[in-house]
């Protein structure tokens, strides 16, 4: 699924070389990361059936702040253990600009990437990378071996995580909950 442009008003994307928590980003900043995984959010909400795939949900951004990818984790919908939402979002977003390196382009993701998905947006060069809640079991960017990996690529990019997390980390917990009583 591939939705129509959107543009945040008055959006202009800052850069860093480093790695940033929330807190060290400007408050404009701060305030486009809400605002996008918000919408990573009103997409769980609009589009899941709570009984089938776990409720994550990514977009990539471009430099001008247009939407140019966005998904549902897809998995068990698809039978198809690739189908995570990172994965289908750096596909759209390389159709639709008709390149396979997403330069100056943001991932959000409401769930912490797995290795598959991480592996992913380094070999599409993704810009940055925001994720609202961690994920301790399989989630690779705040794990002991990121640094390990990150030292050893020949791409780094800025990745922030924690935006939003109670309310993505609720709806994953009402996943499980839901589910469990069947
Ligand atoms: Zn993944």
């Amino acid at each position: 699924m591939i939705r129509p442009i959107k543009r945040h008003q008055n959006a202009s994307l800052e850069h860093s070389s480093r790695q940033a928590d929330s807190k060290s980003l400007s408050a404009h900043q701060q305030q486009l990361d809400r605002y996008h995984m918000q919408n990573c959010l009103d997409l769980i909400k609009d589009n899941y059936d709570q009984t089938v795939d776990v409720p994550v949900a990514a977009a990539i951004i471009n430099e001008a702040q247009e939407v140019i990818g966005e998904s549902i984790n897809q998995s068990i919908t698809n039978n198809d253990p690739t189908a995570h939402a990172e994965i289908a979002v750096i596909r759209q977003a390389c159709l639709r600009q008709g390149n396979y390196r997403l330069s100056k382009c943001t991932l959000y993701v409401t769930l912490e990437p797995c290795l598959m998905c991480f592996s992913a947006c380094m070999h599409a060069r993704v810009d940055r990378i925001v994720f609202a809640a961690s994920d301790y079991k399989v989630g690779i960017l705040s794990q002991a071996v990121y640094p390990k990996i990150h030292a050893a690529g020949n791409h780094h990019f800025c990745w922030t995580g924690g935006v939003l997390a109670d309310t993505a980390s609720q709806r994953i917990q009402d996943f499980f909950r839901l589910n469990c009583r069947q």
